[in-house]
């Protein structure tokens, strides 16, 4: 046994409880109380001294691809250009160092992100480089060059993938929604497992003790039973399986096959579809149309009333949740736009008549612009919003250029989540590069935090004032929240007698620090299932 004395103990619990003082014993937490009278009622017990700190429950990042992390820094450190022409420069000089031909690629770098808000041109790239094929891959969106170009067979584009075309029918280079016949050609890595435990433990250092991943192959579950086996998997994973037309039939029979054998570690939760884009590409689906899609996202041959992608229609939707009750599996779909949120709620509402789903806690992913309607008929229908504040504290300063007032009221409406009542939790979408502040998205937790109950941006201005939120609800989101996303609610989220010791201690206090600050929190000390999986005190 372990007592962990003199801090301050916030269990999270119904009561939001503090104490001064727990026992930990074989990964779970045994006892609560008094410094005093733990010391005196376990004499024989490990005593570690917490200094006055304040410990919150181990964070859980409800939507993070941390595998796909992994790999995108794999070989090298990822460069992630902040402006067209720190893109082009790096360009530039990359192509003196590698060979004609060979595929100069960023990955998610999005228009809306750069300073000019816009992709770099088809004859700037060219210009940049004209014999290297390129391109600046926005996942939903890519803009390619000239000698990337010739290589494309358009006929193998995925469904809703398509070359967009300038008014003379010439190519912009622009192409929507291709990634996955795109990244065939770019020159890629597996990362391998001693890329999982690096990622697993970049984690760790920020408190983060389990996350929900946005989608997991079955190779990846079965490498994570590996690091399992050894002992080196330092977060407990939550699985989301994608669904590929083909698999249907038989994904009940591989989920079993691929089953880990730690359920608290390692479960397949979800399985999932893709509603429509990204608001970053202009390729989310949305009720109202995008302001300057032609001068920010390229996207040239559409016309003012552009409103995004729709790729997974209603029938299949309807369809996917269907199998998802079938095989006893949670659902999700990604939606990032209000209308496509809208044509996920109508499908579950459609299966909801015939087939009782209240208890199952299917979700509604990104889900980014909500109104109050939204959030009433997704809680009445039992469902989890699973939502992104890192999306918020990047992107809310440039939303103004793309959007119209109607959609931008409505982004990551916090308060108006809280006060329906609805299931909901926080999570980064983290996707590549593994430097907590500067990774895509930042999947450092306490950015979310404070982004939570400030509503300030990258640049220091608050947008939306009125949907902040205090930091204990802030946190709930991270904690007892999201531990029920995935029905963990008896293991972990809380910090109370019988769950599993999944903690983190923090710098600094959490609950009273000056709220510029929250962004700053670091743990100096993080345990799951009872053993130290960082420490820096
Ligand atoms: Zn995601």
């Amino acid at each position: 046994m372990k007592i962990y004395t003199n801090g301050k103990i916030h269990t999270m619990d119904e009561k939001l409880s503090v104490f001064q003082a727990f026992a930990v014993q074989d990964g779970k937490i045994a006892d609560l109380g008094e410094s005093r009278f733990l010391a005196s009622r376990y004499s024989e017990a490990e005593i570690c001294d917490l200094g006055g700190r304040t410990v919150i429950p181990g964070l859980i990042d409800s939507h993070a691809h941390t595998y796909m992390a992994a790999d995108s820094e794999a070989e090298r450190e990822l460069f992630i250009p902040l402006s067209v022409r720190e893109l082009l420069d790096d360009l530039k000089r990359r192509v003196r160092e590698v060979p004609p031909g060979e595929w100069v690629v960023y990955l998610n770098t999005y228009p809306l992100r750069l300073d000019e808000l816009r992709f770099p041109t088809l004859a700037e790239l060219d210009a940049a480089a004209p014999e290297n094929p390129v391109s600046v891959d926005g996942f939903y969106a890519a803009q390619l060059n000239t000698a990337a170009l010739t290589l494309m067979d358009y006929s193998k584009l995925p469904s809703g993938g398509r070359a967009v075309k300038n008014s003379s029918g010439k190519l912009t280079g622009t192409l929507l929604n291709s990634y996955p016949y795109l990244c065939g050609y770019y020159p890629g890595s597996r990362a391998g497992k001693d890329a999982y435990v690096k990622t697993m433990r970049c984690y760790n250092r920020y408190g983060i003790t389990t996350a929900i991943q946005g989608f997991s192959s079955f190779d990846e579950i079965r490498a994570t039973q590996e690091l399992y086996d050894k002992g080196t998997q330092t977060l407990r994973l939550r699985h989301t399986i994608k669904l590929f037309g083909e698999d249907r039939e038989s994904l009940g029979e591989h989920i079993k096959k691929a089953a880990p054998t730690d359920p608290a570690f390692s479960r397949v939760c979800f399985i999932k579809d893709t509603i429509d884009g990204g608001f970053l590409t202009g390729t989310a689906y949305m009720e109202y149309p995008y302001r300057n899609i032609d001068s920010v996202f390229s996207i040239t041959d559409c016309g003012d009333g552009f409103k995004g992608n729709y790729v997974t229609k209603s029938e299949q939707l309807a369809e996917s949740i269907r199998l998802a009750n079938k095989l006893g599996l949670q659902y999700c779909a990604h939606c990032v736009g209000s209308l496509a949120a809208k044509k996920l709620i109508e499908a579950y509402e459609f299966v909801a008549k015939a087939e009782d789903m209240s208890l199952r806690r299917h979700a509604l992913l990104h889900a980014d612009f909500l109104d109050y309607d939204m959030l009433s008929r997704a809680k009445k229908l039992g469902l989890t919003v699973l939502f992104q504040p890192a999306w918020h504290y990047m992107d809310a300063q440039s939303l103004p250029r793309v959007m119209l007032n109607a959609e931008i009221e409505r982004f990551m409406p916090y308060a108006d989540i809280l006060v329906s009542g609805v299931n909901a939790a926080a999570g980064s979408d983290h996707m590549v590069k593994l430097d907590a502040d500067k990774s895509v998205n930042p999947y450092n937790p306490f950015i979310g935090l404070y982004n939570m109950v400030s509503r300030r941006g990258r640049d220091g201005k608050a947008y939306g004032a009125d949907k902040a939120i205090d930091r204990e609800s802030a946190l709930l989101y991270y904690t007892r929240h999201a531990a029920s996303v995935c029905f963990d609610e008896g293991l972990i989220g809380t910090l109370e007698p019988e769950k599993r010791a999944d903690f983190t201690v923090l710098d600094r206090d959490y609950f009273s620090c000056a709220e510029h600050e929250i962004k700053d929190i670091l743990p100096v000390m993080t345990v799951l299932d009872g053993k130290e999986v960082y420490k820096n005190m």
